[in-house]
């Protein structure tokens, strides 16, 4: 990080107001790495609020500090509390996001604020102009730049057990529990050093994934053996889920996530999509494997973004017309989808 002595002596200096914020609907990461940064700058008697735009999933309440984020859409007297405190702020942090939108109504409200702010991420194309960037598009996580960070200011002795965790399971989640390409080197050596501060790697597992209720395993069931649809001349699978279905399973915050890497795990598949009608607009998630970039078919088709194997978008589309616009697409790309798959095979004399 250029600056970064002078964001060292403003963390460490008087007391300033601090807010901390992430992307919609928060995951592992975006959580993880705001309540590392949390616990690690309470160190420093920091006034620090952290700010989430909406709810996110039960399976990530256990994260040390948890209890402290106001959720920006809990209530209208949030809301007006909220935008007073992004107001008066000094130092604005913007984890795991490099795009205003992401925080919908927040994004307005932070980017007109005097406070200084500081990006931290790892998404491609950032937008968002900050007086302290941390930004790297090859880090596993932005948990993983929390991690870097707190090393540069000169502070690894106090990565703790509560910093150790949200760290770990920010990095797990990204990195789809250390299988993904970004899964580096250094990626292990800092889940060893987290192991060597004593955090407990295989119960942060479990918090996070061996969390279902019967419902929640009762609709992806459903969802794989009615909803998913695989084109095999495309090397593209897609689930379509209705408000109705949702509604059906009683579906909660964070019962759809994952359910698109069941899509990829096809032999053979290049690309696979989500489909999501919510209550204002239509969500789409999307995964590929090898060289094929859903960054951009995101970007391009459905004013989204992430990273090149893991993307999202949204579309003021109903739920049909989304679908449509989906498949129309499907063979403009069909050479890229398919070249991941026409690789000659090194044959190797016996
Ligand atoms: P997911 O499919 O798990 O929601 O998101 C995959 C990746 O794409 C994550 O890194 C997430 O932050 C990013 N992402 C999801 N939805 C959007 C979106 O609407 N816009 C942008 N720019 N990125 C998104
Ligand atoms: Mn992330």
């Amino acid at each position: 990080m250029q600056n970064l002595s002078q964001l060292k002596a403003l963390i460490q200096g008087i007391p300033l107001k601090i807010i901390i914020t992430t992307h919609h609907k928060p995951d592992a990461d975006a959580l993880g790495s705001s309540l590392a940064l949390f616990n690690y700058l309470k160190n420093y008697q920091q006034d620090i609020t952290v700010i989430a735009p909406s709810d996110y999933p039960k399976f990530i309440f256990w994260m040390p500090g948890n209890n402290c984020v106001v959720n920006y859409e809990e209530s209208e007297s949030t809301k007006l509390k909220t935008a007073e405190q992004i107001v008066n702020a000094d130092l604005i942090f913007c984890l795991d996001f490099s795009a205003y939108d992401r925080i919908n109504a927040m994004g307005e409200m932070v980017s007109k604020s005097g406070a200084r702010k500081v990006l931290i991420d790892h998404h491609l194309n950032p937008s968002i102009k900050a007086e302290f960037t941390l930004w790297d598009s090859k880090a596993a996580a932005t948990c993983e730049l929390i991690y870097d960070l707190i090393v540069s200011m000169g502070d690894r002795s106090k990565i703790d057990v509560n910093i150790g965790e949200c760290i770990y399971a920010g990095i797990m989640t990204d990195t789809g529990s250390f299988r993904f390409p970004s899964t580096s080197k250094k990626v292990h050596l800092i889940i060893a050093d987290l192991i060597d501060v004593g955090i407990n790697n295989s119960k942060i597992h479990r918090l996070v994934y061996d969390n279902n209720t019967e419902e929640r395993l009762r609709f992806l069931g459903y969802t794989l053996n009615k909803r998913l649809i695989v084109l095999n001349s495309y090397h593209t699978a897609y689930i379509v889920l209705s408000k109705d279905e949702l509604g059906n399973f009683h579906s909660q915050t964070g019962d759809t996530e994952g359910l698109v890497n069941y899509a990829l795990s096809i032999e053979g598949i290049c690309m696979a999509a989500i489909i999501i009608e919510r209550e204002d607009m239509v969500k789409l998630s999307f995964r590929s494997s090898g060289e094929f970039s859903v960054n951009e078919f995101a970007g391009k088709h459905f004013e989204g973004g992430g990273h090149k194997n893991a993307a999202g978008g949204k579309s003021s589309l109903s739920l049909h017309d989304t679908l449509e616009k989906f498949l129309n697409l499907l063979p403009l790309y069909q050479t890229k989808l398919n070249s991941e798959f026409t690789t000659p095979t090194v044959l190797i004399p016996c």
